[in-house]
């Protein structure tokens, strides 16, 4: 029991917590004992998460003991410095734990890929995931506590895929920006990952075809 609360003092910001992975990591810090702040562009979908994590950790209501949604999209200029001065006025500290989870796909061929769907991947899943680590370090430094940014970037980016130059590319920088992130926190005592998974059933995974992920498995299982 005590190993499952090892979070207890945490307060830990997930973004894209309204669905899939994120939704799940805010509920397995939840369980660990951290107060969770999830955001979200879809601020529905957070407060859904919100009210699954009732009774896990965090009191029951509203205020600074209680885990809360945000509504913020990562990609919008101001946003993600926007989302963490709301954290920091709600609980009266910046988060300690800071997970990047937002993104999307915009999959096609890179003989076909309109430059749009590029942009739009480029913007969440790496602009994005600069934005909201840049603000928070920022709160980190100036406040003066450690802490532990987490992002989230995929097999993808490092082996890439068929149909996802865009989300290849972005998970790719996802990995490069968290590495150098990493060698510049470290003094002030912040570390910096990122996670790269597999194919993990979600419903940013349900629009894709069989015939690709029969592919998928065949060349990561070879590779
Ligand atoms: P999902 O579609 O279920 O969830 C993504 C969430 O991000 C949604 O709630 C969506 O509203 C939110 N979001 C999208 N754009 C946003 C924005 N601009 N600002 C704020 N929130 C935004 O997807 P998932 O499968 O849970 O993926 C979560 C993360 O994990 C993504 O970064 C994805 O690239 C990565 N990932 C997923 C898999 C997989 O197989 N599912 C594998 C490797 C990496």
């Amino acid at each position: 029991m005590a190993a499952q609360l090892r979070l207890r003092s945490a307060l830990a910001l997930v973004t894209g917590a309204g669905s899939g992975i994120g939704r799940a990591i805010s509920l397995r810090l939840a369980k660990e004992g951290a107060l969770v702040a999830a955001s979200d562009r879809n601020g529905a979908a957070a407060e859904e998460t919100i009210r699954l994590l009732e009774g896990m950790g965090g009191e029951t209501g509203t205020g600074p003991g209680c885990h809360a949604a945000f509504q913020a999209d990562v990609a919008e200029a101001g946003a993600a410095q926007g989302l963490i001065e709301q954290i920091q006025a709600y609980f009266s500290r910046p988060p300690s734990v800071v997970v990047s989870c937002a993104g999307i796909t915009r999959d096609e061929f890179l003989l076909r890929m309109p430059e749009d769907y590029w942009n739009e991947v480029i913007a969440i899943n790496l602009k994005g995931t600069f934005l909201i680590t840049q603000a928070a370090a920022r709160a980190l430094v100036s406040s003066g506590f450690g802490g532990s940014i987490i992002n989230i970037s995929s097999i993808v980016g490092k082996v890439g895929n068929l149909g996802q130059v865009n989300y290849a590319a972005s998970k790719a920088g996802v990995d490069g920006m968290t590495r150098s992130v990493a060698r510049e926190l470290g003094r002030h005592g912040i570390r910096c990952n990122s996670i790269l998974p597999g194919f993990i059933k979600t419903p940013m995974t349900e629009k894709v075809p069989q015939k690709v992920l029969d592919q998928m498995w065949q060349m990561w299982w070879h590779s």
